[in-house]
């Protein structure tokens, strides 16, 4: 193969050596050779201009031409590449202190006076290292985090599942193992995260999978499965957490595991009140919230993090994607100080004995850095929220469309729902959705399916755009949408 080989004897010699996971075998045989970026925009090798409206996979926020982040790559590769977190540097160190200064909420951003830990420490050696740690003072602040790096998303989840068992563990209850979380939730394909995952379709043939894992129906109030009518119910998506924690006893339940708005599951977005709900179960029964904040989190909904638009702390966060704008792989769990504190235990197996030789990577950390930087410089979130309002004034012209059951926002993120009739609410055929991806793609425009609804059924098309589009980029998007999904018949 050589520069001048073309488009087609590309994808031939991909056919030969490449494994395209995600996409069924025949849609992999015909792929897109994407060879240039230019803001949101992609170029294919045949030529054609494509404007990204998945941000990749729901990533890549700052569009595909950031010098920026190249020049940070570059600059932390020539002066110190790699070196694991077992010892630490720079790169690390700033971005923590970033991530903390982006997970205080809106109403926190100001400094609060110091107070203790919320949660009481249960573990009988509590003040065993008070006078060593002093000058730490570890319960600076409520929303005072530690972050432990990684390279996905599914890593995250798996370093938050790991550090929410061995909490419970040493903090005086090692009967909590059990992680509660949500049908249509998605959060990886490693095998925790994958158990945790609500989602039949992606876990059927590796099943079966960790034990301990349990879910819930998910806040899907267009199609709730307590049969309630949307403004009209007792919000039994979330009241049923305490109902599963009793049968299966609180004594049992280490953590909740949820995304503020499911994304991949079809942009589900929740009842008003249903998060702050949840937050007050896991605080009764003493159940740890793992927020998982990947497609969510940094600017995506309107706010820094997607819980921040619903007034709740968590215990854990996690987070990737954005976090590099998807350039390079990085990935981060945050916990909580107070929980941080039952890891200061110099015991065998007191402290987390986790380790990836790529987590927490120099370079990466330097391009999350740059990345954050560049978005408090050019005031993205708050770009993020009007590009979203103005996505879903221009998107509700739709909203009487025989097919189209339902429209949901989250800042700059959208599902349309389409249905075969709005009475009956049955989700509209494969093809359907095709018709309106493949129309949008011949006009330059790359939108998604999902939803992973009854048998895995994806029927929302689902826009995740950068966040660097221009005001006419956005008309482009919304125009070509509407068009589309007008045509549909
Ligand atoms: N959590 C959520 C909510 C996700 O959407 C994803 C990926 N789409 C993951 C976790 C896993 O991230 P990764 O693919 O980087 O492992």
């Amino acid at each position: 193969m050589s520069a001048n080989s073309s488009a087609e004897e590309w994808v031939e010699k991909d056919r030969q050596y490449v494994w395209h996971g995600l996409v069924p075998y025949k849609a992999s045989q015909n792929p897109m050779v994407i060879s240039k970026g230019d803001g949101p925009w992609l170029t294919d090798e045949a030529g054609n201009r494509y404007l990204d409206a998945m941000s990749g996979l729901w990533c890549v926020n700052l569009g595909y031409s950031e010098k920026r982040l190249a020049d940070a790559a570059y600059a932390q590769m020539t002066e110190m590449p790699y070196y694991p977190l077992s010892q630490t540097h720079k790169p690390a160190i700033r971005l923590a202190e970033k991530l903390n200064s982006w997970l205080k909420g809106p109403h926190e951003r100001e400094p609060a006076p110091a107070q203790e830990g919320q949660r009481a420490r249960k573990h009988e050696h509590e003040h065993e290292h008070e006078h060593e740690h002093e000058h730490e003072q570890a319960f600076k602040h409520p929303s005072d985090y530690r972050i432990f790096y990684s390279n996905s998303g599914s890593e995250a989840n798996e370093v938050a599942l790991k550090i929410a068992r061995q909490y419970h563990q040493q903090n005086g209850e090692p009967s909590r193992y059990k992680v509660i979380a949500r049908y249509r939730g998605y959060h990886g394909s490693t095998s925790g995260a994958l158990a945790a995952t609500g989602q039949f379709m992606r876990k059927v043939k590796y099943e079966p999978l960790a034990p301990g894992f349990l879910h819930v129906p998910p806040p899907d109030c267009y199609h709730c499965p307590f049969g309630q009518k949307e403004g009209q119910c007792g919000m039994e998506c979330a009241e049923y957490y305490e109902q599963i924690i009793n049968w299966e006893i609180p004594e049992t339940v280490a953590a909740v595991i949820l995304e503020p708005v499911i994304s991949g599951g079809g942009i589900l977005t929740p009842p008003e009140g249903y998060l702050k709900r949840v937050r007050e179960i896991c605080d009764k029964y003493g159940v740890l919230l793992i927020v998982d904040e990947v497609i969510n989190g940094f600017g995506r909904s309107g706010q820094n993090f997607g819980h921040h638009n619903f007034g709740v702390q968590p215990d854990i966060v996690t987070m990737a994607k954005g976090l590099t704008s998807g350039y390079l792989p990085l990935s981060a769990t945050a916990v909580r100080a107070d929980l941080f504190d039952v890891f200061r235990d110099d015991s065998e197996y007191g402290h987390f004995r986790h380790v990836t030789t790529f987590g927490g990577n120099p370079v990466a950390c330097a391009v999350g850095l740059e990345t954050l930087t560049i978005m408090e410089e050019r005031n993205l979130v708050a770009r993020s929220a009007e590009l979203g309002k103005r996505l879903q004034e221009r998107l509700a012209v739709l909203k009487d469309h025989p097919n189209v059951g339902n429209i949901r926002h989250f800042g700059f993120l959208a599902g349309i729902e389409l249905v075969t009739d709005k009475e009956s609410r049955i989700p509209a055929p494969a093809e359907m959705l095709g018709q309106v991806i493949g129309e949008c793609k011949r006009n330059g425009l790359i939108i998604s399916k999902n939803g992973e609804s009854v048998r895995g059924f994806n029927n929302v098309l689902t826009l995740c755009p950068p966040l660097v589009v221009t005001d006419d980029e956005l008309e482009f998007i919304a125009d070509t949408v509407v068009k589309a999904v007008q045509n549909i018949g």
